[in-house]
């Protein structure tokens, strides 16, 4: 990629780690996908609008990553600059509003952090969101949730850098909402130019911090024992069809539990779950996911869309 030769010109302007030809594997929770041309860790909101301005005049293209629990890397890796969020800080500011509780998050928290503070704070509205790994800017940017709510029904606004470099506000009412769906300005997270979230304003209320805390401890033991949580994976890979049951009840009805490509297979205690196993290739767990589609649309006609994020070049 001839664009990447002015590195030395963006290691003058930038403060950031800069690295070539990272493996995503070590930033992706399937840990499967080849190495990014540049990838980036912006040590401030500044550095990141100078990084961001310099790589789009210089036609690279950029793509974000949370903590990668929703990515799936192809094995040719990613073409242009990654840039992870990781080093953006965390302070967490919290300002009543009535009788509403607003906070205001860094992207790159983590989704847990958040949720934890939050029940021992005695605030309200993120129980849903109780398990889910990865950071406050993906789980925006996915609207990531479970069958009880979403990101969106507790956004109050998001802070965001464009791919020219400027911040700007979004507030909720400029947001396309749906089931783990988020567009901003008509472009979603598959679009070239979908603006980077660097902070997510939350409408929070008043609760009982000893309710929540044990809310809490129920949920992810419920998740522990119904979830390969602790294995590589990106979650739950298929959306769920809008009618009718779930993905995991259509995969397991057919007996794909334990099904296996190279090193993929489905997983034994949740089938919506496709693990790496060990020494899995992205195209291991493509062609798992291919045949499980082909099944469940041969025998029930419907057609499983991913909710994992696919990006990268073919090899
Ligand atoms: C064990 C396990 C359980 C899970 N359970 C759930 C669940 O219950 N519900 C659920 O919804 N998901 C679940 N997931 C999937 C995943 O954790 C969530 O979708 C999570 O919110 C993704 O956050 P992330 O920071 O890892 O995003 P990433 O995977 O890094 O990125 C996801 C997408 O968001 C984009 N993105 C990330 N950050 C930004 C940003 N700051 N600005 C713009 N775009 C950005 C990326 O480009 C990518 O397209 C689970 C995953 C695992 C591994």
């Amino acid at each position: 990629m001839a664009a990447l030769d002015p590195i030395a010109a963006l290691s003058a302007l930038y403060q950031g780690v800069l690295k070539k030809g990272e493996p995503m594997a070590r930033h992706t929770t399937f840990k499967s996908g080849g190495p990014c041309d540049l990838y980036l860790e912006p040590g401030s909101l500044d550095d990141l609008r100078i990084a961001v301005a310099f790589l789009t005049q210089q036609g690279v293209p950029l793509t974000v990553v949370g903590d990668g629990t929703n990515l799936l890397v192809r094995d040719g890796g990613i073409e242009g600059a990654v840039i992870s969020l990781a080093g953006l800080g965390t302070a967490i500011d919290e300002v009543r509003e009535g009788n509403e509780i607003i906070l205001t998050v860094p992207a790159g928290t983590k989704t847990q952090h958040l949720c934890r503070l939050a029940a021992t704070r005695g605030l309200s509205g993120l129980s849903f969101a109780t398990g889910i790994p990865g950071t406050v800017g993906g789980a925006m940017a996915m609207n990531a949730g479970t069958d009880a709510n979403g990101f969106a029904d507790i956004v109050d606004g998001l802070s965001v850098v464009d791919i020219s470099g400027k911040t700007r506000m979004v507030p909720r009412n400029a947001l396309e909402i749906g089931y783990r769906h988020l567009a901003i300005d008509g472009k979603t997270r598959h679009d070239n130019g979908f603006p980077i979230i660097v902070g997510v304003r939350l409408r929070l209320t008043p609760g009982e911090c000893d309710t929540l805390v044990s809310e809490r401890e129920a949920l992810l033991s419920r998740r522990k024992a119904s979830q390969p949580v602790g294995l590589a994976s990106a979650g739950c890979f298929f959306k769920n069809p809008p009618e009718g049951p779930s993905a995991g009840k259509l995969i397991d009805d057919l007996g794909l539990k334990g099904e296996a490509v190279g090193g993929a297979r489905v997983s034994e205690l949740h089938a919506n779950y496709l693990i790496n196993a060990g020494g899995a290739t992205t195209a291991d767990i493509l062609e798992l996911a291919a045949r499980i589609k082909a099944r469940v649309k041969q025998a029930h006609g419907i057609e499983l869309e991913e909710e994992v994020t696919l990006v990268g070049r073919e090899t």
